[in-house]
């Protein structure tokens, strides 16, 4: 199957209320616009400077989402242009964007990136730490950025409850952040693996990559 016959059979499958991100990261400008042309506009890289590359070289109405780990001093390459990113993991992190965005008169959409695997290696923040950084007086004072929902990944199993349950628990936070927050719209999850279940879950934005690119070679 084409990236366009993939891309067309994952979007016949997604309700009405879900964006799809497509995740691009590692694959090559051709297949980006392979997409491109078969309608989709919304792409997610995980690597800042190769974003920034692709932001250079390709149709400028893409919007791009960063989905991965931010380092902080990457924060100033992509500021000028990006449209939302996912990872947001800690409230230096937070801050450093408020600034850059500043820079460019801008206010960036981000998502807070929650901790719902079992594994460790995955970031994100916990209950506790979302609650003080929402009630945080530096929080409030950032008038750059706007939180605007959450993200999470689940734990990489065949275990289809313990992937459901997890989502089930961003799903949950995600609805209490609601009461406190004015603008908490997006609902980050759900990859190629586990979209489905994610969606079931209440996931209003899912980023897939390997099921509309096909897998991808490291190497
Ligand atoms: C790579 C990546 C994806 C997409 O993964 P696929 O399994 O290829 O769909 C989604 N989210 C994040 C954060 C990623 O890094």
């Amino acid at each position: 199957m084409s990236i366009k016959d993939n891309l067309n059979q994952i979007k016949s499958e997604l309700p009405e209320r879900v964006t799809l991100v497509a995740v691009s990261k590692t694959k090559p400008n051709e297949d980006i616009l392979e997409a491109y042309e078969a309608g989709q506009r919304v792409f997610g890289e995980n690597k800042v400077q190769e974003m920034v590359q692709k932001w250079e070289d390709l149709p400028k109405d893409i919007d791009w989402h960063m989905i991965g780990h931010v380092q902080r001093n990457k924060v100033k390459y992509m500021a000028e242009f990006v449209s939302l990113i996912h990872g947001v993991d800690s409230p230096r992190l937070l801050k450093e964007i408020n600034k850059q965005a500043k820079k460019y008169n801008r206010v960036i959409p981000c998502l807070l990136q929650i901790h719902i695997a079992e594994e460790d290696t995955k970031f994100g923040l916990d209950k506790a730490e979302l609650e003080e950084l929402i009630e945080s007086d530096a929080f409030k004072a950032m008038e750059n950025i706007k939180i605007v929902g959450l993200m999470g990944m689940a734990t990489f199993t065949d275990d289809e409850n313990q992937v459901r349950k997890e989502f089930a628990q961003l799903k949950s936070m995600f609805g209490n952040l609601k009461t406190k927050l004015d603008d908490i719209t997006i609902l980050s999850m759900g990859m190629s693996g586990d979209y489905q279940i994610a969606i079931e879950e209440g996931s209003n934005m899912v980023r897939i990559g390997s099921s509309i690119f096909g897998a991808r070679n490291y190497s």
